[in-house]
């Protein structure tokens, strides 16, 4: 099931449930119960948002051996966790915006994004992904010079515009072996598939659950394969007027443009 968040010519935030080009709109809220009013709207005609305003939003770095190996860092013996503001979040189409502190090395990095449902404390691998309300895409923008110059990302990772996620959250889907894209204008510049993960999804989410209480909204960003722009010979930076999509099969594709910060 494909969980959309949307505005209509009313400018409501709404929940709905996608089929093709037809959302069911719902009532509720999909952390705690939907229910399908009836009333159809086409998918064309609203403006979806990001499907999810996650209350933590918790990533991971290096946990593709392939990303570990080209940004020239050991592979972690732990998921290595940052956060990100979640004020950072956009949804589909809204457009990354190179901030004027620094609008330089601006990078992408696509991510299967995982959406919690249910309160989960000291949860094991094997139960975790009961825990899980659906998956997303996700992009974990980052500007370079300030994670290399700041010693650890917060600030690099948490400009505004800095998260994209979307277009909906897929619900059944298995996230252990999915294709895993970033196109930069049309350029396959990341592929990949979730299954080379260091870290799987069930042993993330128990990881985590052991060190803070995931609750109901909060998103996780699994981290990024290989294929970086500050990695690449010669180096990649997003500019003005770029469009930055991510794909994963089984959910679809992101699709954000470009624009310097007004
Ligand atoms: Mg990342």
């Amino acid at each position: 099931m494909r969980l959309v968040r949307f505005t209509e010519q009313d400018g409501r935030t709404r929940y709905g449930i996608a089929e093709g080009d037809t959302i069911t709109v719902a009532r509720g809220n999909p952390l705690s119960r939907l229910t399908r009013t009836g009333r159809e709207v086409r998918l064309s005609e609203v403006k979806l948002l990001a499907p999810i305003a996650p209350c933590n939003l918790l990533a991971l770095g290096r946990n593709y051996k392939a990303h570990a190996d080209e940004v020239g860092g050991e592979v972690p013996q732990a998921p290595l966790l940052f956060t990100k503001a979640t004020s950072a979040v956009i949804g589909p189409d809204e457009p990354i915006l190179l901030p004027r502190a620094a609008p330089d090395r601006v990078d992408y990095e696509a991510e299967l994004a995982v959406v919690i449902k249910t309160r989960a404390r000291h949860v094991s691998e094997r139960d975790a992904l009961a825990y899980v309300l659906g998956y997303t895409c996700g992009n974990d923008v980052s500007a370079r010079d300030c994670q290399s110059a700041d010693g650890q990302w917060a600030r690099a990772k948490s400009f505004d515009t800095f998260a994209p996620l979307g277009p909906w959250i897929e619900t059944d889907l298995d996230p252990a072996s999915c294709n895993i894209r970033c196109r930069l204008n049309g350029n396959i510049m990341q592929d990949s598939n979730t299954s080379l993960m260091i870290f799987s999804v069930p042993y993330v989410i128990s990881y985590l659950s052991r060190c803070m209480t995931l609750l109901p909204g909060t998103v996780i960003l699994t981290g990024t394969p290989a294929g970086c722009g500050f990695a690449r010979q010669p180096q990649v930076w997003l500019r003005p007027g770029d469009l930055v999509e991510v794909e994963i099969e089984g959910i679809g594709v992101l699709r954000n443009s470009v624009q310097k910060e007004p």
